[in-house]
């Protein structure tokens, strides 16, 4: 198992806009937009740095921890 950060980030589908703003922020470039409707982020890659949570106009990223 690599290492993995604590937290990771998650976009709520049902509030994402799906305007791309998470996805030129991400510096793991691990989020990408499904059917043109909202963000998915690959969880594996987020190393939690928060930024997307940071920068989205709709609130909608959340920060989590992983489980055990
Ligand atoms: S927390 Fe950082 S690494 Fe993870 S998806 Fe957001 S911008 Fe990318
Ligand atoms: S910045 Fe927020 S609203 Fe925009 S695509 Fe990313 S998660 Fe969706």
């Amino acid at each position: 198992m690599g290492e993995l950060s604590l937290e990771y980030a998650w976009a709520d589908p049902d509030e994402c806009v799906a305007c791309g703003a998470c996805l030129r922020e991400c510096p793991r470039h691990c989020i990408r937009i499904v059917d043109g409707k909202y963000a998915r982020i690959n969880e594996t890659f987020c190393f939690g740095c928060g930024k997307c949570a940071r920068i989205c106009p709709a609130e909608c990223v959340k920060m989590r921890w992983r489980e055990e």
